[in-house]
């Protein structure tokens, strides 16, 4: 399978606070990985290590082969931008902006035309059920809707690695299982996801969990 990510002996502190401890994990390509655990269990730290948004305190983690501490800011921007996705629990979508135009900024990085924008992220849209909404604003679409849109932003790119971080928290349990089918669809495509998630019966309809206490994995740390 090979590895796209990995986490080899990762601590991250905040001042007195250890976050994680010696954390060692490996992401492969393609893989659907739950993670687990109680609030405070270093769950959203791991993924932002494994998504480059933060680096460790120790340890090291590797991302397509790239030692993430050895990348100046910019080459870590661009790591991130061409392998990575993240979906938040709060959707983080832009207000007033038309969907389409909120998935097409997922590409700003990248760098292509509007119009090649425009036309990538109606397609993402489309993946997501959406295809229909493109004009509307976020404050008019539902929840789940808010969330799909989320994911056609963090896919339009074609991640290889698709992080979310509690993508179903905020979603009553209709949508949530409609956002989980979704990423399930994804993973199913070809791309790695990770998901953090404090829901049992979808963490346990996963194929690999890993599960977190106090700053370390305590089940699931190899596939
Ligand atoms: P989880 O996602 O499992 O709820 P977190 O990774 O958010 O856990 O947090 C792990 C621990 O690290 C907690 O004790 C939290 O308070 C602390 N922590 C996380 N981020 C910060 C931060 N930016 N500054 C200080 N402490 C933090």
């Amino acid at each position: 399978m090979g590895t796209l990510a990995e986490l080899r002996d990762v601590s991250k502190t905040y001042g007195e606070v250890a976050a994680l401890s010696g954390v060692s994990l490996g992401i492969g390509h393609g893989e659907l990985v739950g993670i687990v655990g109680p609030s405070g269990s270093g769950k959203s730290t791991m993924l932002n290590m494994i998504g480059t948004l933060d680096r460790p305190s120790g340890g090291t983690v590797l991302i397509a082969g790239h030692d993430v501490l050895s990348l100046t800011d910019r080459q870590l921007s661009a790591l991130r931008a061409n392998v990575i996705g993240f979906v938040f629990q709060q959707f983080h979508l832009a207000g007033g902006v038309p969907v389409l135009d909120n998935v097409a900024d997922g590409l700003l990085y990248a760098g292509p035309s509007l119009r090649e924008r425009r036309l990538r992220a109606y397609r993402a849209l489309e993946r997501v059920g959406l295809g229909h909404r493109l004009g509307h604003r976020p404050h008019e679409l539902s929840g789940g809707e808010r969330q799909r849109v989320a994911i056609a932003r963090a896919v339009v790119g074609e991640p290889r690695l698709l992080l979310a971080d509690e993508p179903t928290g905020n979603l009553d349990s209709r949508s949530g299982a409609g956002v989980m089918e979704l990423l399930r669809e994804l993973n199913a495509a070809g791309t790695a996801v990770v998901v953090i998630t404090h829901d049992r019966d979808i963490a346990a309809s996963l194929p690999r969990q890993v599960e977190m206490l106090d700053g370390r994995i305590v089940e699931g740390a190899l596939t």
